[in-house]
């Protein structure tokens, strides 16, 4: 027997559908790269989603086909989203901070046929160009007014386009793994996963989105789709706020100016906000929740936020994830909670949303009791969860019973909050147990005059590996090793201290901000301990 109720495809097109119905005059601001700033609604950017569908599907856009974009964030790259899989193509998001070699294998692998790129990175569509075999059209964003581009191509198209309809489980989106080993992996997400994990989203414990709520997502949109972000605020009708330009001291301008409430993004650029508040008094206005991911947020930048009234949610999740697994939100007794318990609360991952189901799983792949103590391999399952890599790279990427291995090691409390300790590849392996290099991290942070530290294990002929901590020091700080070694006492177990701390100018970054812990492996592969012979 069947029910009685509608049938009603999960298409992402009906996200848009409703911000125009509902929401039209709710306003999506642009700060562009010039600074220039310009102002449409939903309802506009319905109407030029509209006319970009034609345009595409004059193109010749065929179903399933792939639209790139090498672009920042602002409301004509969100346009291009909605236009693309409205014409019942496949969104395809480009980190322009990934090298060469990765930009050309990426888009030749997905086959992208159009690529809509900003006026900044034109100089990397020039060099690419010979080596990107599928790409046919080229429309930049932000031509100058009379040449060809985005304007030019949507100017004479009408405005009755039709979104192409089909089953909920025909993919809209592509997202590629930043590769840190390997070749870039690409993620399908389908209509259907990516308004699942959009309605959830919104809600309270995730990231908390409303009619009143005013979002700047400074998570570019090329990471992870910007978490999710521009398919969860039409549904709610919350303001957008996109910024090209991460300059803290813009940011901080349109944050008071358009009274943003919400804004998310990876500790890195959350570091370089608050530097800037700290030395300039600058204020974040209206600011209420912050959203901090990508990866492990540190205590000092949680405290930060908290003595200033703000709500920090963090996040975990991956491109694989579409990306949510986890958020920090408060949970029941909040209230009555110390302001230390709930910090020591926030800085683990949280508690997943309904969707998302995980375990930990030993060497033999053994699950392990959610007790607080047991660490091990995590694993996820869920309707927004990967199933098989695009073009099936790499062979199935999760288990037959769904379980996918997220290659982080983490602990699961009774009360379902998970505790991210480390990265696979990144634990430092001392005498059969593990340090967490995400641990060691954040509390040298936490240190006065620490701008940013990475723990890397190095090699030791008693213990295998011990803890070698790199260190950049904040502009003109003088902040000593003994100094950092005495902080960090204070925070981690004592077989836990680096056996060196080394200074340096700068660490190595991926194109979304982490430390590129692969890269430091390398460079201090040879490193040796003093007193420790090669
Ligand atoms: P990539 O895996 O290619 O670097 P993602 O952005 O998908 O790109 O990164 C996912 C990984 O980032 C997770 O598997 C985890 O290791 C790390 N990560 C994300 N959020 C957090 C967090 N809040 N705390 C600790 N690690 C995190």
């Amino acid at each position: 027997m069947l029910g009685g109720m509608q049938d009603w495809p999960l298409r992402v097109m009906r996200i848009l559908d409703h911000a125009e119905r509902e929401h039209g005059g709710r306003e999506i601001v642009s700060l562009w790269a010039d600074h220039s700033q310009t102002r449409t609604t939903y309802a506009g950017l319905a109407r030029d989603a509209r006319r970009l569908a034609a345009a595409l599907t004059r193109l010749g856009l065929k179903r399933g086909d792939r639209v790139a974009t090498l672009a920042m964030n602002h409301s004509r790259h969100m346009a291009a989203w909605y236009g693309a899989i409205g014409a019942g193509g496949v969104i395809h998001t480009i980190n322009p901070r990934l090298f060469d070699e990765q930009l050309a294998y990426i888009a030749n692998h997905a086959e992208d046929r159009v690529l809509f790129y900003d006026a900044a990175f034109a100089p990397i569509v020039e060099r690419l160009k010979p080596q990107w075999r599928t790409i046919e059209h080229f429309v930049c964003f932000d031509a100058p007014a009379g040449e060809d581009g985005y304007e030019a191509l949507i100017a004479g198209e009408a405005d009755g386009f039709a979104w192409v309809e089909g089953d909920e489980r025909e993919p809209c989106m592509l997202c590629y793994t930043s590769g840190t080993t390997g070749n870039p992996k690409g993620v399908l997400y389908e209509h259907r996963s990516t308004l699942l994990h959009a309605l959830t989203e919104i809600s309270p414990d995730v990231f908390n989105l409303s009619a009143r709520s005013v979002a700047l997502p400074i998570v570019p949109m090329f990471h992870a789709a910007a978490w999710g972000l521009p398919f969860a605020t039409p549904l709610v009708g919350a303001k957008l706020v996109f910024s090209a330009d991460y300059t803290p001291d813009l940011m901080c301008r349109l944050f008071a100016e358009e009274k943003v409430t919400h804004s998310a993004g990876v500790p890195t650029v959350w570091l370089a906000m608050i530097a800037h508040v700290e030395a300039t008094g600058a204020e974040l206005g209206a600011l209420r929740h912050v959203t901090i991911g990508g990866s492990a947020a540190p205590r000092a930048m949680i405290e930060w936020f908290h003595a200033r009234g703000i709500d920090v949610g963090h996040a975990w999740g991956m491109t694989e994830m579409s990306p949510i697994g986890t958020v920090g939100a408060p949970p029941s007794g909040w209230e009555e909670m110390s302001p230390a318990d709930r910090l020591a609360y926030v800085c683990r991952q949280g508690r997943v949303p309904f969707g998302v189901e995980l375990r930990i799983v030993d060497e033999d792949g053994q699950v392990l009791p959610r007790d607080g103590v047991a660490s091990g391999r995590l694993q996820a399952r869920g309707p927004w969860i990967v199933k098989q890599y695009f073009q099936d790279e790499g062979g199935p990427a999760a288990a037959a019973d769904g379980w996918f291995d997220t290659g982080d090691v983490a602990i699961l409390h009774p009360d379902g909050v998970m505790q991210i300790t480390d990265r696979s590849k990144d634990v430092i392996k001392s005498g059969g147990e593990w340090i967490s290099s995400i641990d060691l991290e954040n509390a040298a942070v936490g240190c006065a005059g620490v701008a940013e530290a990475a723990a890397v294990g190095v090699y030791h002929p008693k213990w295998d590996e011990r803890p070698l901590l790199l260190v950049v020091r904040k502009d003109g700080a003088e902040v000593t090793a003994e100094q950092i070694l005495a902080h960090l006492a204070g925070h981690v177990a004592k077989w836990w201290l680096p056996d060196e701390i080394l200074f340096v100018d700068s660490l190595p970054h991926t194109a979304t901000g982490k430390l590129l812990k692969t890269a430091l492996r390398e460079q201090y592969r040879d490193y040796r301990l003093a007193g420790i012979a090669a």
